[in-house]
């Protein structure tokens, strides 16, 4: 067989979310992985929020391998010496459907691809694409190891450092300022183990996220989530922060700071690290997508920019799904008129403008900016901290009153300069 209907790049959640999708509509389809399995390359924090994409999937939920279901929020504010946490449990967290989910991308990944499979996708894994083929100014297809497959469609979802929309001519080369790095480490502990330390029952599970000193202040934080049976601990920093800022910082040593940090080394004692992974995280916003579809093209999930980080959550893996559930839905109506040009294929940028997808990242197109502020990263952690201190502290002389207190950390300049950076955070 020389030519599919859809031919999808990178067994990610988007490439499956459209596999999965094409396959159930009876598309031929082939999904090429570069991976040893799907899911064997795929790194994210992890927690993945299922009210957007529940009615996209709706049979997959119920017997999905996630992981816990989050039912308490952690926000740990960093200074050198000190912390502060802000924790949140709402009952709506615990009730059923659960919103969101901690999830190991390696097992889920391999399960989505079983399941587009037995709706009758083709997946090739260690099959790496290298080039597409344009003929007449339309995409026929691919290149991958020598072999020439084509297809009406091409679909690309080859993640964050994807190479295929550059080379289709969909998007530029990518600018240090619009991606993130991630460093994840994965540690073994029993159930009890994680119960016990977090607070948590059965099946519960909780987020918890760390910023200020743990990065040194550059933009970004730590994060920890709870699975059933080991802990995701890791870090994700801004790589023109990493490469230009100062003081010059490397990431990995970064995430063996937060490990040994008070906060989080009684968290992991005694866990051991299996797994150690990397990888670059789209950051950009809506200003850094790339065009979403050409001549027998679509983009989606980290290929396309889809991955958004507003200081309180990284996301990408619902954008992913959806996205490629989108794509496949253009997929879809291009075949039924027989016509796979860019004018067809627009229809996928209409879907995701009508979703959450796009609607999302115009509603926080101004975090990027607003979170490149280092102030949000050092200042802040550490002036919280030193009230905090004062607050708390009780030495041999009498105790000042609270306000004054307070009140000697807000000078005028302090005040007008927190001023400022309130009126940049309100557009988020
Ligand atoms: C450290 C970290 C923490 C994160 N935390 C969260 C979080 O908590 N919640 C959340 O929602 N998101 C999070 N994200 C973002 C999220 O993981 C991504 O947005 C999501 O995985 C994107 O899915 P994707 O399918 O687009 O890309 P990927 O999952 O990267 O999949 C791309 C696939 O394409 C394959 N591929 C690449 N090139 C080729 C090629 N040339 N040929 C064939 N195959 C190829 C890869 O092997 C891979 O399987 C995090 C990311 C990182 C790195």
């Amino acid at each position: 067989m020389d030519k599919f209907d859809v031919i999808v790049v990178g067994a990610g959640l988007a490439g499956l979310g459209a596999a999965y999708t094409l396959a159930e509509q009876g598309v031929e389809v082939l999904v090429l992985e570069r991976g040893d399995y799907p899911g064997a390359k795929n790194v994210t924090g992890g927690r993945i929020y299922v009210n957007p994409v529940r009615d996209l999937f709706p049979d997959l939920w119920k017997k999905a391998p996630l992981e816990r279901f989050i039912a308490n929020e952690e926000v740990t504010m960093m200074a050198q010496e000190r912390s502060i946490t802000l924790r949140y449990s709402g009952q709506e967290l615990r009730e059923e459907p659960y919103q969101s989910y901690s999830i190991l991308r390696s097992k889920f990944d391999r399960w989505m691809a079983k399941q587009a499979e037995a709706k009758g996708a083709l997946l090739l894994s260690k099959a790496k694409v290298d080039d597409v083929i344009i003929e007449d100014g339309k995409i026929t297809g691919v290149k991958a190891g020598g072999d020439q497959l084509n297809a009406d469609v091409v679909i690309c979802c080859d993640g964050a450092l994807s190479l295929i929309p550059e080379k289709a001519g969909l998007r530029q080369p990518g600018l240090a300022r619009d991606f993130a790095v991630g460093i994840k480490e994965i540690i073994e502990l029993s159930p009890d183990i994680i119960n016990e330390r977090f607070n948590l029952e059965g099946e519960e599970g909780c987020a918890r996220l760390f910023m200020g000193d743990v990065t040194k202040g550059k933009f970004g934080g730590g994060f920890l989530y709870t699975n059933k049976e080991s802990i995701s601990l890791g870090m994700v920093v801004g790589i023109k922060d990493l490469t230009e800022g100062d003081p010059a910082v490397e990431a990995p040593a970064l995430i063996d700071e937060l490990k040994q940090r008070p906060e989080v080394a009684r968290l992991i004692r005694g866990g051991e690290t299996v797994e150690y992974s990397a990888h670059v995280i789209p950051e950009g916003g809506y200003k850094a997508i790339s065009s979403l579809y050409g001549n027998g093209i679509l983009v989606a999930g980290d290929a396309a920019g889809l991955a958004m980080n507003i200081g309180v959550t990284v996301r990408g893996m619902e954008y992913a799904l959806a996205s490629g559930y989108y794509a496949a839905q253009a997929a879809l109506k291009a075949k039924e008129v027989g016509d796979f040009s860019a004018e067809t294929l627009s229809v996928y940028e209409k879907f995701l403008e009508e979703s959450f997808v796009l609607k999302d990242f115009k509603n926080f197109q101004a975090a990027p900016e607003v979170l490149e502020n280092p102030r949000l990263f050092k200042h802040y952690p550490e002036l919280v901290g030193s009230i905090m201190k004062d607050i708390y502290s009780v030495g041999s002389t009498s105790k000042p009153r609270l306000y004054p207190t307070i009140k000697q950390y807000m000078t005028f300049g302090e005040m007008w300069a927190m001023v400022g950076d309130m009126r940049k955070v309100m557009k988020i």
